[in-house]
């Protein structure tokens, strides 16, 4: 790390009550491991987290999964869990959605509903998200597969949804924007930190970066700290577009232990 890092984390640590700590999850704060579900925060770093939100402005974590499984994979309660692309958030265990997008909540559950119907017998799995749904035909023959695509299509487009389509599987959410960026902007919005720090290891945590910045620029807030973490897989972007860029998960823990003057 190097020394002028050290001494900003160092600066900002005199007074945590300005400071907002938000991060990503998974790749972050939880090494990446073959299969998402068996995803871990190491004991120490859960700790330093649990102390940091008692003394921070806010902690938040913003991940792409859904608040829920978010918030189950810190088990801390003083924690503001933002998932689903920024659709949602768990605080004071209950789930919110943003309001720009609640209206849309009926539209999700027919489409579900339908799916269910008519795809759901062809072999396709409905992963239900809340907010957002998730249509999943890896599974299944090519043929059902385009059925699903354009069924999926179909339906969302008339329910006024927004559709994207990955590699087997097929998304439905609102037709809202939101991401990691929007989540900073609404916390920074919410809590007024006066520094503001992201840690993520993506290309949609560029979104958050970006935001940092323009929240700096629009004197929103006077100080933001953009970290990146370095691992195999980490996008050219992440490195390039941070102020500090740490190694892993331990390179991460180093930095929340700096700011919470432990060690
Ligand atoms: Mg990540």
């Amino acid at each position: 790390m190097s020394k002028q890092a050290r001494e900003q984390l160092k600066h900002w640590a005199q007074d945590l009550s300005t400071v907002a700590v938000l991060t990503d999850i998974d790749g972050t704060l939880a090494p990446i491991v073959p299969t998402p579900d068996l995803s871990k925060v190491p004991k120490e770093l859960r700790e330093l987290l649990r102390c940091l939100s008692g003394r921070c402005r806010i902690v938040a974590a913003i991940s792409g999964r859904t608040a829920e499984e978010a918030s189950q994979l810190i088990g801390l309660e003083g924690i503001v869990y933002y998932g689903n692309h920024g659709f949602e958030l768990l605080r004071g265990g209950e789930v919110e959605v943003i309001p720009e997008a609640a209206p849309y909540r009926t539209a999700i559950e027919e489409l579900q509903e339908k799916a269910r119907e008519e795809l759901g017998p062809l072999g396709a799995f409905i992963e239900e998200k809340g907010i957002t749904t998730s249509i999943h035909y890896r599974n299944v023959s090519s043929e059902v597969g385009e059925r699903c695509k354009a069924f999926v299509k179909r339906e969302g487009e008339r329910l006024g949804l927004r559709i994207t389509v990955g590699r087997g599987v097929v998304e439905a959410r609102p037709p809202v924007h939101a991401d990691k960026g929007t989540s900073v902007r609404r916390l920074v919005e919410e809590y007024s930190p006066e520094r503001a720090l992201f840690i993520g290891d993506d290309t949609t945590d560029l979104d958050a970066f970006r935001e940092l910045e323009a929240l700096r620029e629009e004197g929103m807030l006077t100080e933001t700290l953009r970290i990146g973490v370095k691992s195999n897989e980490v996008p050219s972007e992440i490195t390039s577009k941070s102020d500090l860029v740490v190694d892993g998960v331990e390179g991460v823990e180093e930095v929340l232990r700096m700011l919470a003057q432990d060690g």
